[in-house]
C-alpha cells in the first residue's frame, strides 16, 4: 500500500488535512487504528484483510474533530457508514477527505457522497447464507424457545459497551443506557437488563445499520449480536425497501408512507 502512504503523506504535507485516520500494526497479529498527524507517521499505514475495524466511528468523536480535518482510509464497510452518517447529517463533504479502498484493495477517489453512493450500487449488502439460515431457524422457534435462546446467548454480556463504542452509528453524546434519571435501562447485567439493552440497541439501529460487523468483532464475549442487526436489516428490507444507505432514502423509523400496509398510519 505504498500508494496509500504516498497519498496520505501528500495530504498532510499540503495541509489539505490535519490527520489521517487509518490502520496500523497492532500487537500480535492484530491491527489498530492510527491517527497520523505528521508526514513521517504515514509510513505506519497498512491495509490488508485484518483491517476490519470501522474507522468511520471516529468521524463524530469530539476528540478527533479537535485534531482538524481528517482523511480517512475507507474500505467498502467504512464507505457505507460514511454514507449513512451523511444521510443523518452528521458529516458534510467538506468535513473530510476519503481514501477509498475497493474490494480489490485498489485506492479510489471520491469527490462527493453521491459518488460513494454510485460506487456502492455495485457493492450492495448481502447477508451470507450461513447467517440467513441461522436467523430463519431462530425465527421459526416457538416464542418461549426463542426467548430462552436469547436469554442464554446474552447471559455473558457484562455491559462493557464495546459494541456501542465500535459502531459508527452509535454517536449520541449521551446514550439512554447512561441515563439514570430516569433509569430507562437497568445497569446490572441480569437477564432483564441484558435483554433491555440489546433490544434497545437493535431498535436504534433498525434501518441504519450497515452490516459492518464491527460490534460483533468488538465483543469480548463473542455474543452473536450481529444476528440481531442482520435480522433487522432483512426485516427493514422486506417491509420498507432495500438494504443499505441511500442519500434519497428517509430514515425507516422516522418516516412513513401513506400506503403503509399497517392501518394505524392512516
Ligand atoms: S454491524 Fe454493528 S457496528 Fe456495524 S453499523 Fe451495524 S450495529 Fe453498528
Ligand atoms: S460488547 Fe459484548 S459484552 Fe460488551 S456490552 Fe456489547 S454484547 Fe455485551
Amino acid at each position: 500500500m505504498s500508494e496509500l502512504i504516498k497519498k496520505a503523506a501528500a495530504l498532510l504535507e499540503s495541509k489539505s488535512v490535519q490527520v489521517v485516520i487509518g490502520y496500523g500494526k497492532g500487537t500480535g497479529n492484530r491491527t489498530r487504528t492510527i491517527f497520523a498527524t505528521q508526514v513521517t507517521e504515514c509510513e505506519n499505514l497498512i491495509f490488508d484483510s485484518r483491517c476490519v475495524q470501522n474507522l468511520a466511528v471516529y468521524l463524530t468523536k469530539l476528540e478527533i474533530k479537535k485534531l482538524g480535518k481528517p482523511a480517512i482510509v475507507a474500505p467498502v464497510p467504512v464507505l457505507r457508514s460514511i454514507l449513512q452518517l451523511a444521510v443523518e447529517n452528521q458529516i458534510t463533504e467538506s468535513d473530510l477527505v476519503i481514501l477509498g479502498i475497493t474490494s480489490e484493495s485498489e485506492l479510489i477517489d471520491f469527490e462527493s457522497f453521491a459518488a460513494i453512493e454510485t460506487f456502492l450500487t455495485t457493492h450492495k449488502i448481502e447477508i451470507e447464507e450461513k447467517y440467513t439460515k441461522t436467523i430463519d431457524a431462530i425465527k421459526a422457534m416457538p416464542v418461549a424457545e426463542r426467548f430462552a435462546y436469547w436469554v442464554k446467548e446474552l447471559e455473558s454480556c457484562f455491559k462493557c459497551y464495546a459494541c456501542r463504542g465500535a459502531c459508527p452509528l452509535c454517536y449520541c453524546t449521551r446514550c439512554t443506557v447512561d441515563d439514570n434519571q430516569p433509569q430507562w435501562i437497568s445497569v446490572a447485567s441480569h437477564p432483564l437488563g441484558n435483554l433491555e439493552w440489546h433490544i434497545m440497541r437493535a431498535m436504534h439501529l433498525a434501518g441504519r445499520c450497515t452490516d459492518c460487523e464491527a460490534c460483533y468483532n468488538a465483543c469480548p464475549m463473542g455474543i452473536p449480536i450481529h444476528l440481531l442487526t442482520k435480522s433487522m436489516l432483512q426485516d427493514v428490507a422486506d417491509n420498507f425497501g432495500s438494504y443499505g444507505p441511500s442519500l434519497d432514502k428517509q430514515n425507516t423509523l422516522s418516516s412513513f408512507k401513506p400506503d403503509d400496509k399497517e392501518s394505524f398510519i392512516r
